[in-house]
């Protein structure tokens, strides 16, 4: 009964498409030919949104990553991005371009890694996220959390064995923490990892695993079922009993391949476990770059859409005048462009806490949060000052406006980014309700 319903239904939908116009179903205008009047994302627009010099703040090396990334991403990733976008497919076509930016594995010093600084790293996420956001995605989750968990948490032969063609990305990393039961409340996690002869059985589900349907070689978060404590896994693509299937339908960083994972009675030999990972805790030291790492992404994304922003109101023209000339259109860029000097100047001082010693998970979380939150305050202006043209991916602010979303929810919601300053500030947690006897284990 069900396929004759189908049946019927396909048959009425070409019936339909019989009776429509001669033209019906032609595929789209290249919209550079439908909308002449403004250059779409394709062209990348000049970088107009440093308008207080951060060069001036950089070392001639961090300078040089800046330029490095900038050139390559204009010239190499905006012409391709968006029909990838669109389809939500992730453009392999450009791994190798990255890969010769020499930038997966950031901070890390040897086994083949940049070992940049951590400011160096930022600016490089920052200048990727410019001109797309899942680009950067893709290399922040490679690089600032997959490598990173190698890198600070890996054996000495974990990190030879792995790293160096991670590094060139030959091979790709994915980093599995979330469950479909534990987001925000992840160090809960329930994957369990049971000690057997030679290593370790693996048994659970994870969820938004970024990566996760094409990467090599997948760091996973599992519950030691004799200590009750977090421990970490190396699992290689295609080990029996593993799975990661693509999650459809996203709004924003489409074309990450994000996916679910399923883990059923997966064995991991004994080298693969991740020796520093023995409680959830150790995690933290990853956390802390990857939470820097991401507050930079809302900043470049910002700065793109500035760009983008500036370019066009002097291109389009209504009643006469570009539209550059209405006074809300310039009060919206200043507000923007105001927004994207702080963002930067928080993002900078994070480093440079970083740098010293001196940043605390508050440190980071704060500027995650309020980083997050002028970007999505800048985004929407930007939205706006486009018009029609603010909701079409070409263009760059509705993809880039889109991908701020799932950016404002992960490495910490802008909720329990805030409350992880919260309990910093005042000594109090609050991550639980009041009601709650259980002890917050965030
Ligand atoms: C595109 C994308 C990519 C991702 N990539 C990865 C990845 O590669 N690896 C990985 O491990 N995970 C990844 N994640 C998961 C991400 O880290 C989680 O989505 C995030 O931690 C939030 O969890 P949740 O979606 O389950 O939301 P929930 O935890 O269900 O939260 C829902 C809402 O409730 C609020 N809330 C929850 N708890 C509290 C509280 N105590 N107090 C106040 N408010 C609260 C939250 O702020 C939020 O607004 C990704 C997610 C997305 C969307």
């Amino acid at each position: 009964m069900c396929h004759g319903f189908i049946h019927r239904c396909s048959r009425a939908d070409d019936q339909y498409k019989d009776e429509r116009s001669s033209y019906f179903n032609l595929p789209s205008l290249d919209v550079s030919v439908a909308f002449p009047q403004a250059t779409p994302a394709s062209i990348f627009p000049p970088c107009t949104s440093d308008y207080y010099h951060f060069d001036d703040l950089l070392t001639p090396e961090e300078q040089a990553i800046r330029m490095k990334v900038r050139v390559c991403a204009e010239r190499d990733v905006a012409p391709i991005v968006t029909k990838y976008w669109e389809k939500a497919e992730f453009p392999f076509e450009v791994v190798p371009k990255l890969a010769a930016l020499c930038v997966a594995g950031g901070t890390i010093k040897g086994y083949g890694c940049p070992g940049m600084s951590i400011t160096g790293s930022a600016v490089a996420m920052a200048e990727l996220s410019r001109v797309d956001a899942s680009c950067s995605t893709f290399i922040l989750v490679h690089s600032s959390l997959a490598m990173l968990t190698i890198g600070f948490c890996g054996s000495e032969a974990q990190k030879q064995r792995y790293l160096p063609s991670l590094a060139q990305l030959k091979t790709i990393a994915c980093w599995g923490l979330t469950e479909p039961d534990y987001g925000s409340d992840a160090s809960a996690l329930r994957s369990t990892a049971t000690k057997v002869a030679g290593g370790w059985i693996l048994e659970g589900q994870k969820r938004w695993i970024g990566n996760s349907t094409f990467a090599d070689v997948l760091v996973i978060f599992a519950r030691n079922t004799a200590t009750n404590q977090i421990n970490g896994f190396i699992v290689k693509k295609d080990a029996p009993g593993l799975q990661a299937t693509k999650i459809a339908n996203k709004i924003g960083l489409r074309s990450v391949q994000n996916g679910d994972i399923l883990l059923k009675k997966v064995f991991v030999p004994d080298e693969d476990r991740l020796p520093g990972v023995n409680s959830f805790k150790d995690t933290n030291k990853v956390l802390a770059v990857s939470r820097v790492m991401v507050a930079w992404q809302p900043i470049g994304i910002s700065m793109g859409v500035y760009d983008m922003c500036h370019r066009y109101l002097k291109e389009r023209k209504q009643f006469g005048v570009p539209l550059a000339a209405f006074q809300l259109n310039q009060q919206k860029l200043v507000q923007m462009l105001g927004n994207v000097q702080a963002m930067i100047l928080i993002g900078w001082r994070l480093c440079k806490l970083y740098e010293t010693g001196k940043m605390t998970p508050g440190h980071a979380s704060l500027g995650k949060s309020y980083i997050t939150q002028r970007a999505r305050e800048t985004v929407s202006l930007g939205r706006e000052l486009l018009g029609g043209n603010g909701i079409l991916a070409d263009f760059l602010v509705a993809k880039a406006f889109c991908d701020l979303e799932p950016i404002y929810t992960y490495e910490g919601t802008y909720d329990i980014n805030t409350l992880v300053t919260g309990r910093e500030v005042t000594g109090v947690a609050s991550f639980k309700p009041a009601a709650s006897n259980q002890r917050s284990r965030l």
